[in-house]
């Protein structure tokens, strides 16, 4: 067979397999282009847990008339422009897959204005330009994704039930907020409100959004700072468990993260305050120089590398076990006189 190299259309399609797994992925990459974009305000509707609709509407920088239809473009991106950059990233996007990709497995339509004067209205199909227009002169940006996976039957069979799907929205939406307390987040489901933060940058009211007020009222703050990293967030009382480790929340740089290393290091800060098989609710934020991490490990970027592992994790075991000491669950041991 000779070779090929792919058209666009059919390589986007393929990236998509990668990037959009699910409704949940669309919500994802979106909050993420609106977080950005410096939005400060987010409005998510969703229909038929994403399957029908998922509308992202912002109030972030907007997209140039020129620019629009190049952000549909396979690795177009705004946000990094060499090499170097790849090592300093500070945006939550940087690989330029995310718009060709959702836009090759859908109907989408994007208005987006700078504010000033109109914007432009964009319509695709299946990834290809049905309409370009104009749109009103609202400051951002505002995409409705419909009929996920219309084109890609094999994998729209592959959805779990609604109420899956709906349930990992409903994660994305909760890390985003957790992560994001400065944006304002509205979300809904068929009209009906899943999640509503104030954007006034207090992570322990978000915590009582998502884990409830009895959870948040639990919280012990904590805060560090080290000659590489910042760290800040909460950590709950033991009283306080789970039993899966979904509730311990970590965010680099903004970014939502799992790292098995740096969830070991909170469970060795509890120590033996855990009972076997539990788990804390913990939000930890660390702030770092992008130079220390390395987010271009995977496509969905949840996965991350540190380059000084060590001393983050050992700073953040100790962080957690002198909190408790200080509130004196572990008696400290009296020097005899
Ligand atoms: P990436 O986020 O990796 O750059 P995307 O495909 O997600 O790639 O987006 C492509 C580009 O489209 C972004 O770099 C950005 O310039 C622009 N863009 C996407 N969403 C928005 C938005 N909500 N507001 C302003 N610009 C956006
Ligand atoms: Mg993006």
């Amino acid at each position: 067979m000779p070779i090929i190299q792919m058209p666009d259309a059919l390589a986007n399609k393929i990236a998509a397999g990668e990037v959009v797994e699910r409704p949940a992925s669309v919500v994802k990459e979106l909050l993420e282009n609106s977080i950005d974009a410096g939005a400060t305000w987010i409005r998510v509707e969703i229909k038929e847990a994403g399957l029908e609709e998922i509308r992202i509407t912002d109030n972030g920088a907007g997209m140039e008339e020129d620019d629009v239809e190049r952000a549909f473009l396979r690795h177009a991106t705004s946000k990094i422009k060499n090499e170097s950059d790849l090592f300093h990233v500070k945006t939550l996007g940087f690989r330029g897959e995310a718009l060709a990709s959702i836009a090759s497995v859908s109907k989408l339509s994007v208005q987006t204005s700078q504010g000033d004067q109109a914007g432009t209205l964009l319509q695709l199909e299946g990834g290809s330009l049905k309409h370009r227009g104009k749109s009103d002169a609202r400051q951002g940006t505002d995409i409705t994704v419909s009929e996920l996976f219309y084109n890609t039957p094999a994998r729209l069979k592959y959805m779990k039930s609604l109420h899956t799907e709906l349930g990992h929205i409903s994660d994305v939406l909760n890390r985003m907020a957790l992560a994001h307390p400065e944006v304002r987040i509205e979300a809904l489901h068929n009209d009906k409100g899943l999640i509503r933060t104030s954007g006034n940058g207090d992570i322990l009211q978000v915590i009582s959004q998502v884990y409830g007020m009895s959870v948040a009222k639990q919280m012990l703050q904590v805060e560090l700072k080290t000659l590489d990293y910042s760290v800040h967030g909460y950590i709950a009382k033991p009283e306080v468990t789970r039993a899966s480790r979904n509730y311990m929340s970590t965010i680099i740089n903004g970014r939502f993260i799992r790292n098995i290393g740096l969830n070991k290091a909170i469970l060795q800060g509890y120590h033996t305050l855990l009972p076997i098989g539990r788990s804390p609710i913990v939000v930890l934020n660390v702030e770092m120089d992008p130079i220390l991490v390395d987010v271009n490990v995977h496509p969905a970027k949840l996965e991350v590398r540190f380059s000084k592992d060590k001393e983050l994790f050992t700073s953040v075991e100790n962080m957690i076990r002198d909190r408790f000491r200080e509130i004196t669950l572990i008696p400290k041991v009296e020097k005899q006189p």
